[in-house]
């Protein structure tokens, strides 16, 4: 039996509701990293400009040429590299497993909200900088442009399933906070825990899935 046009119809109206479900989201796994204020980062790189060595997908986020050493009270991580450009505040993003070999009890935060959260020491081969907050153990998230967000029914701090599909480590991940910006391209940004989790690889794509 064929489709009615009416059912057609009514089948055409569902998909764009459930639009989101749809669409093919790219998972980025970010390792950990460091945003400097502009005087945090002269106090590392004294007249030294941060250059870029690779442009990442979000606004004018890259990847600098600039690498730190992070100490904590259990241990140090060499060559951690810096994003640019400077921002407002300045913030260390480690997964569980950084934050834990270092003895940085971190928590779960999104990008930005540093209130309350601990200190590190940051080392340059030019200087060296205590923090005494700016740890964060990124939350998992997905940038959705603006316009894209209205057309997928997706709002800012909206909460949602991804399913990560690859050979052998396909899972369900919840609490994926949606991030929603003129200058974001869509993209799921998860830290290298839960990369290794879902087996992720440079191809992995996630869909927000309605459990
Ligand atoms: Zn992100």
């Amino acid at each position: 039996m064929s489709l009615s046009a009416a059912n057609l119809q009514n089948e055409v109206i569902s998909i764009i509701a459930d639009l989101k479900n749809y669409i093919k989201i790219p998972v980025g796994v970010s390792n950990k990293h460091v945003h400097l204020t502009q005087h945090d980062y002269d106090i590392l790189f004294p007249g030294e400009p941060m250059n870029m060595k690779k442009k990442l997908n979000q606004g004018d986020d890259f990847a600098s040429d600039k690498l730190v050493t992070l100490v904590g009270p259990k241990g140090k991580m060499e060559n951690v590299r810096i994003l640019g450009p400077c921002r407002k505040y300045s913030q260390i993003e480690l997964s569980m497993t950084d934050a834990r070999a270092l003895g940085i009890k971190a928590p779960v935060r999104l990008s930005g909200n540093i209130e309350g959260t601990p200190g590190i020491k940051i080392i340059s081969p030019h200087g060296e900088l205590t923090l005494d907050r700016g740890v964060i153990i990124a939350k998992r998230h997905i940038h959705v442009q603006t316009d894209d967000a209205k057309l997928l029914g997706l709002h800012s701090g909206q909460k949602v399933v991804v399913k990560i599909e690859s050979t052998e480590r396909t899972a369900y991940l919840d609490d994926c906070e949606i991030r929603v910006g003129d200058d974001f391209t869509l993209e799921m940004h998860i830290d290298t825990d839960e990369g290794n989790t879902v087996g992720a690889a440079p191809d992995s794509i996630g869909r927000i899935v309605n459990l």
